[in-house]
């Protein structure tokens, strides 16, 4: 099957190689269309996000390959925290993009003016529990943010939704089996069906080797599937070589779930297509 891949980072961010370096790895790879996610700027100093100033140059370096681009559709799109009030999706800002991807990756800590990173650190993961006073108000904050973001600005493609997982891998803090969990993921879940954004099946904690499967859990698809949820496909890659990393397995996983469908953006629209 010919696949589409709109979650990347290059060196703008915290990514290796430039977009021409993903343009030929997306062609030697067959890949429909590829698009461009640098993380969007947050308001503090950190090492993953792009920088204001480079924002233009960023902007140019996509659009000058999608002008030149023969063989495949470039897009151009960022990967936008929801952290009002310093930044959502919706920001005109970062207009005009061909796509957001927006996700929570961080919990501000305004009375201390501090930011703590969900998926950094370990360290940074345990500010987090402390903060909230404990595991599961902060996974239940987690899912309520991420809803409230697809309410108030929904993105076109939701991020990697248990992203909390990430410094879970061993079951230190919760079980996916837990009921509060679950009811957590499911009132996220109802929310995203009823908004319409797409959910991403991200192959990028399996690249990085940091999780043992896809974002999200098998059984977090077949929730999304009862819901009728339309999936898009991405990689989350931060190297030109993982521009379709594990994308059969993935695949895979989206059938036993009950897809039989995925939504690409070709042609400038989102069509949905055959899962083969
Ligand atoms: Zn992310
Ligand atoms: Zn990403």
């Amino acid at each position: 099957m010919y696949h589409t891949n709109y979650h990347t980072h290059t060196s703008f961010c915290d990514g290796k190689g430039t977009p021409e370096d993903y343009l030929k790895a997306a062609e030697s790879r067959g890949l429909l269309a590829l698009g461009f996610s640098s993380h969007a700027p947050l308001p503090y100093k950190n090492d993953w996000t792009m920088k204001e100033q480079d924002l233009p140059a960023y902007r140019e370096a996509v659009e000058t390959l999608t002008r030149t681009s023969e063989k495949l559709d470039i897009y151009l799109g960022l990967e936008i925290d929801y952290l009002p009030p310093h930044l959502t999706p919706a920001d005109e800002r970062f207009q005009p993009l061909d796509f957001t991807i927006g996700a929570v990756h961080v919990v501000e800590d305004a009375a201390r003016h501090t930011f703590h990173e969900i998926d950094g650190h370990p360290k940074d993961y345990k500010a987090c529990i402390e903060f909230f006073g404990g595991i599961q108000p902060f996974v239940e904050w987690y899912y309520r943010q991420v809803a409230q973001m697809c309410r108030e600005t929904p993105p076109t493609i939701v991020a990697h939704l248990d992203l909390i997982k990430k410094n879970n891998q061993r079951n230190e803090f919760f079980t996916e089996e837990e009921p509060w969990y679950r009811n957590a993921v499911a009132s996220c879940l109802d929310v995203i069906a009823e908004v319409g954004s797409l959910l991403e099946v991200n192959t990028g904690g399996l690249a990085r080797k940091r999780i043992t499967t896809i974002y999200p859990s098998p059984w977090i698809l077949r929730l999304a599937r009862e819901r009728e949820i339309p999936l898009v496909l991405s990689s989350d890659a931060h190297d030109p070589a993982q521009v379709d990393f594990a994308f059969d397995e993935a695949v895979a996983l989206m059938k036993e779930a009950g897809y039989t469908k995925v939504y690409a953006l070709l042609g400038g629209e989102w069509i949905e297509r055959p899962l083969e």
